[in-house]
């Protein structure tokens, strides 16, 4: 099946409401260094299409109960370079154009602009990745700039669309301190922030540390002496992620937007089934959530 149940290893962490999560492709073209798909999804920086994609997801999407709200993608981007060639993404969304689905896409790439006509058409919430201005190019390699990020977030704003912003994984002594910056320009823009902390993986820390020798002692010691292992990925120790944390909330407060914490298990920061921004549709398309 591509469309399947979204169930990320049934982490008790995980405060995302229920839906469904279809890839368009296998792998991920953006190759950022955290990424913790690599993990599971081999040769997952080689990305290729999904086969039949199209003729099997029509099929799919018949067993799928109406109104069900569908997430594109969870271990990949669907407007990674691939689309531009193979248009799966595009077929996708034309397909759910005369259906009553719910659509949460995530994506770094500006190339979603290209089918905001079509998504105009659709319950839709688009939420961009926007991590860093600095590191961009090393830390997500194959992804857009930062700079056409923010122009698609404020496109997509403009042209009526709910979007957010996930400022996502925030790494200590990498991009803690931009995330504030980050946040005050795409605030404006957005009606919910979903951020997190990096938790390592081994793939993922190894690639980091290659690209940031100089600060490879100190994250070893905060994840692997301090922190502490949750889940099958190392995470900072709670005091920290608290401290990293709570800038990006008292900021949301001053904005008046919603924000909420991916994974981090801290009661204060969590917010149960509107963490991913998907509650957005209810709240503004069908005016159905009860505050
Ligand atoms: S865009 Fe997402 S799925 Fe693709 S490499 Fe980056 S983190 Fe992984």
């Amino acid at each position: 099946m591509y469309i399947q149940r979204f169930d990320p290893w049934k982490s008790k962490l995980c405060t995302c409401p229920e839906k469904y999560s279809l890839n368009p492709y296998t792998g991920c073209g953006h190759r950022c260094l955290y990424c913790y798909a690599t993990a599971f999804i081999k040769n997952f920086y080689s990305p290729r299409p999904k086969k039949n994609f199209i003729k099997k997801v029509k099929s799919e999407l018949q067993k799928i109960p109406p109104g069900s709200l569908i997430s594109l993608s969870n271990s990949s981007d669907p407007y990674q370079p691939l689309e531009k060639t193979y248009f799966h993404t595009r077929n996708f969304l034309e397909l759910l154009e005369s259906k009553n689905f719910k659509l949460l896409i995530i994506t770094k790439s500006d190339l979603v602009l290209r089918d905001l006509p079509i998504l105009k058409n659709l319950n839709c919430v688009v939420s961009i990745t926007i991590t860093t201005k600095k590191y961009f190019r090393i830390l997500e390699p194959g992804a857009p700039s930062y700079e056409k990020r923010l122009y698609a977030i404020k496109t997509l704003s403009k042209a009526g669309i709910l979007v957010t912003a996930r400022i996502d994984p925030v790494i200590p002594f990498l991009n803690d301190e931009e995330v504030i910056k980050i946040f005050e320009e795409v605030a404006p823009w957005v009606k919910h922030i979903t951020t997190s902390t990096y938790k390592a993986k081994r793939d993922s820390f190894a690639r980091l540390k290659k690209a940031f020798p100089e600060k490879a002692k100190l994250w070893q010691e905060l994840y692997f002496v301090k922190g502490k292992k949750i889940e099958g990925a190392w995470y900072l120790p709670e005091d920290l992620r608290k401290e990293l944390l709570y800038p990006l909330f008292e900021k949301a407060k001053e904005f008046g937007i919603s924000i909420a914490a991916c994974r981090e298990g801290i009661k204060e920061f969590s917010a149960k089934e509107k963490c991913d921004g998907s509650f957005l549709i209810d709240k503004f398309l069908f005016n159905e959530l009860k505050e």
